[in-house]
C-alpha cells in the first residue's frame, strides 16, 4: 500500500488483539464509490479486509476508482449496478463470497426527501430489503447499516445517547428508522444475523492525501462543503442560518466528525461482527459540539483565507444544538474519533484546493476492475 496510514486506528483502542485475527475477508460496500464508502474502502484495506464496491454512480463518479488505486496501490473491484436489482446483488455476492456487508447506498438529502418521499422510501427502504434478500441465501450474516443522528429529531437535551426517543422529522429520517426496524426484526427472527447500526453525526473532511473527498453536485446543502467553496472562490459568501439560537455565539452547534474517523468506525464495526460479537446500535460522533462560527473560524485558520459571510434567518427544521454521547461506541467497538475540527478543516481545504471541480475533470481509467450489471 502506498497511502499514508491516516485512516488507521487510534493507538489507545482496545480491539487490537481481536482485529489481528480478522484478515482477508471480503466486505461488500454498497454505495462504496460515495463519500463515506470510498474512505471506508481505504480504511478496510489498511486493516487487512478486502472491500468489494457496488455502486450505480447515481451520486458518485467512477473517477474515484482511479484515485483509490493511486492512494492504496490496489485496483479495487467495483460492480456497477443498482441495489434495487436483487438478482444483481445476488450475483455479486456469489461471485465474491463476501463475509460481511456495509450498506451505504441510498439517498441522503433531507430537503429532497420532503419533496420526493416515495423515491426516498423506495431507494432507502427498498434498497435495504433487496440487499437483505440477496444476502439471506448465502452464508454471510454480518451487516453494518448507515443510519443517521436525524432519527433523534430535536433532542430535549445534549449530549444525545442511544436511549433518546426517536423523533424523525423527514421522510429521510423515517426511512432510516424503518431500516433499523427491518434489521431488528430480521435479527429477532434469525439470531444468526449480526447487525451493526451506526448513527452518524456530521461527517466532514477528506483523506489527508487530498485524493478522495466529498464531491457534492450543485450547490452544497451542508456547511463544510459550502465554506470550502467560498474559500476557494466558487461561491461569493456563506449564509449563516440564524444568529439567535440559545448557544454560546448564537449559531447552530453540531458534532462534526472526520470522515476517516468515521471510516475507522466501520472497520471496528465489521471486525466486531466478524468475530461473532453481538449486534449493536451506536452513535458515531466526536462528542464535541462546534458552532457555525466555530467552523468558519477554524476554516479561515486552516486555509489562510477570509470566508465572507452574512447572517440570514434560521433554516426551517434546523435545531439549535446537537452532539453525541459516544461512550457506547467506545465501550462496544473500542473506537473513538482522534481528529479535531482543525484537522477536519485542514483536510477539507486540502481536498478543495487540489480538486476545485471535484472528480469531474477526470475520467475513470480501466486500471480498476469496473463491472457493469
Ligand atoms: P454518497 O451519496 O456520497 O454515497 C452513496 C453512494 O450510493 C453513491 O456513490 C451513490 O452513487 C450510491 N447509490 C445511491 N443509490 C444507489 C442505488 N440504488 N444502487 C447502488 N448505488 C447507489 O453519500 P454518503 O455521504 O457517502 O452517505 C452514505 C450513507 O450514509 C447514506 O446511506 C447516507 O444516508 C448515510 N449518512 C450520511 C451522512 C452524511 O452527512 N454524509 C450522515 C448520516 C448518514
Ligand atoms: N448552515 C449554515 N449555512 C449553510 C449550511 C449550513 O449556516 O449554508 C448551518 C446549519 O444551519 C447548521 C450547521 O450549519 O446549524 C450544519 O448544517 P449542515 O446542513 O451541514 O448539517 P445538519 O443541519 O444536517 O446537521
Amino acid at each position: 500500500m502506498t497511502g499514508q496510514a491516516v485512516c488507521g486506528f487510534h493507538p489507545t483502542q482496545r480491539v487490537a488483539s481481536r482485529r489481528q485475527l480478522i484478515l482477508n475477508h471480503k466486505v461488500l460496500l454498497t454505495g462504496g464509490a460515495g463519500y463515506i464508502g470510498s474512505h471506508t474502502a481505504v480504511a478496510m484495506l489498511e486493516a487487512g479486509l478486502i472491500p468489494v464496491l457496488l455502486d450505480d454512480f447515481s451520486n458518485s463518479d467512477p473517477a474515484v476508482l482511479n484515485r483509490l488505486k493511486q492512494l492504496t496501490g490496489h485496483a479495487l473491484t467495483c460492480e456497477r449496478g443498482d441495489v434495487l436489482d436483487t438478482q444483481f446483488v445476488s450475483d455479486v455476492m456469489r461471485r465474491h463470497q463476501c463475509s460481511a456487508v456495509v450498506h451505504f447506498a441510498g439517498l441522503k438529502a433531507v430537503g429532497e426527501s420532503v419533496e420526493q418521499p416515495l423515491r426516498y422510501y423506495r431507494v432507502n427502504v427498498g434498497g435495504l430489503l433487496s440487499v437483505l434478500e440477496a444476502v439471506q441465501p448465502t452464508t454471510c450474516r454480518s451487516i453494518v447499516f448507515s443510519s443517521s443522528a436525524t432519527v433523534y429529531g430535536d433532542p430535549a437535551t445534549v449530549p444525545i445517547d442511544e436511549t433518546f426517543p426517536y423523533a424523525p422529522e423527514s421522510p429521510y429520517a423515517r426511512s432510516k428508522l424503518m431500516c433499523e426496524d427491518i434489521l431488528a426484526s430480521l435479527a429477532m427472527s434469525d439470531p444468526s444475523w449480526r447487525v451493526g447500526v451506526l448513527r452518524y453525526f456530521n461527517p466532514v473532511g477528506a483523506h489527508a492525501s487530498g485524493l478522495i473527498g466529498e464531491d457534492p453536485s450543485g450547490i452544497p446543502n451542508n456547511l463544510m462543503p459550502f465554506v470550502s467553496q467560498v474559500a476557494v472562490g466558487k461561491r461569493e459568501k456563506l449564509r449563516i442560518f440564524g444568529k439567535d439560537y440559545p448557544t454560546a455565539d448564537g449559531t447552530g452547534v453540531r458534532d462534526y466528525l472526520h470522515v476517516c474517523d468515521l471510516a475507522d468506525g466501520h472497520v471496528a464495526a465489521v471486525k466486531r461482527l466478524l468475530s461473532q460479537g453481538p449486534g449493536f446500535t451506536v452513535n458515531l460522533g466526536t462528542g464535541q459540539g462546534t458552532s457555525v462560527l466555530g467552523v468558519l473560524h477554524a476554516f479561515e485558520k486552516a486555509s489562510g483565507r477570509t470566508v465572507a459571510h452574512e447572517f440570514v434567518p434560521r433554516r426551517p427544521g434546523d435545531v439549535a444544538e446537537y452532539f453525541a454521547n459516544v461512550s457506547l461506541a467506545e465501550s462496544t467497538l473500542g473506537w473513538r474519533a482522534s481528529r479535531n475540527i482543525d484537522d477536519m478543516c485542514r483536510d477539507a481545504w486540502n481536498w478543495q484546493q487540489k480538486n476545485p471541480e471535484g472528480y469531474r475533470s477526470e475520467t475513470a481509467s480501466t486500471a480498476c476492475e469496473l463491472h457493469a450489471a
